[in-house]
């Protein structure tokens, strides 16, 4: 009768014993469930380095571009107009210095007579090697997105420049939201670089701006341009006749080489910022019309990234 008794007991002794042990089992794996979002918002550190083997961690890899943007080297105030051969004119928006509408040259905290100054041109850096690191931010929404990525596909498939995504590398270039239309550092940077793009920039101008980033300034802006375009300033409506002044020397290292191109993506159109529709600002002194590819780059763009990146 005893033993009968106790066989029970024994029983759930038994299986009280297997439900401690499943769950002490268990246990050390609950916390990383629970763990793993705090690796979605950003978290830089949570990157693993590249040639990481999970494609997750790149999905969760969620940058902004340094901030703040580094800080303009060597403002010289100077009036407007003045036309110093190394120095770059330019505006402050959002605290960033742009130079011609959309060359982010730096942040600047000083506070400049009509928003506007001028600083000394620091010289191009250019990617090492056409394979560079880009990362969009989820903040641009998913039409905008597709834009992105059919400019990187369109370089990937006509030039060189093959931008893969950002694992964590050293230099990348970042697409994030900016209000300053479209705008991109001349060059590399170093580190995480913004292209800053508004709702209305489209796969065009997403492609001249990743043409800023990899060091081609605009055509209109060469030092020879006044060979083969000539400026109609009373055209141009004043608020934008900066954005034709000549650039220094040390910004042409992109064009070495290279012939003037009127059909460029980096060259404007001749209805850009005039003061009447159908008034040109442009007038071509050659044969070649001033006509930009409308979609994609021209041949000549497609030359010079090969010359860039010595694929030619
Ligand atoms: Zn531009």
């Amino acid at each position: 009768m005893k033993s009968a008794r106790a066989f029970p007991l024994l029983l759930i002794l038994f299986v009280i014993a297997i439900l401690v042990a499943i769950l002490v089992a268990v246990r050390p794996f609950t916390p990383m469930t629970e763990v793993s979002p705090v690796f979605s918002p950003s978290g830089l550190d949570a990157v693993k380095p590249a040639g990481s083997p999970s494609p997750v961690d790149s999905k969760r890899v969620q940058p902004r571009a340094d901030r703040p943007a580094p800080a303009l080297r060597n403002p010289v105030i100077a009036p407007a107009g003045s036309r110093d051969e190394g120095v770059v004119e330019f505006k402050v928006v959002n605290g960033l210095a742009i130079a011609q509408g959309d060359l982010l040259l730096g942040s600047t905290d000083e506070v400049l007579p009509g928003g506007k100054g001028h600083s000394e041109a620091a010289p191009v850096r250019f990617w090492e090697t056409p394979e560079i690191p880009y990362s969009i931010h989820p903040e641009i929404p998913e039409p905008q997105r597709q834009k992105i990525e059919k400019a990187i596909a369109y370089l990937k498939q006509k030039t060189p420049v093959h931008l893969i995504p950002y694992e964590g590398q050293r230099d990348a270039i970042i697409f994030e939201a900016g209000n300053e239309h479209c705008i991109s550092v001349l060059g590399k940077a170093g580190g995480l670089q913004p292209i800053r793009l508004d709702r209305d920039c489209g796969t065009q101008e997403v492609l001249h701006e990743i043409m800023h980033s990899l060091g081609f300034p605009h055509e209109q802006s060469r030092r020879d341009r006044d060979q083969y375009v000539e400026i109609l300033w009373p055209n141009i409506e004043e608020r934008y006749r900066d954005q034709y002044s000549v650039l220094p020397e040390i910004w042409m290292e992109a064009f070495r080489g290279s012939r003037f191109d009127t059909h460029s993506i980096m060259m404007y159109r001749t209805d850009t910022f005039s003061t009447h529709p159908g008034l040109a600002t442009m007038k071509s002194l050659t044969a070649d019309p001033i006509q930009p590819v409308a979609d994609g780059l021209s041949a000549e763009d497609i030359l010079r990234l090969g010359r860039l990146f010595k694929t030619n």
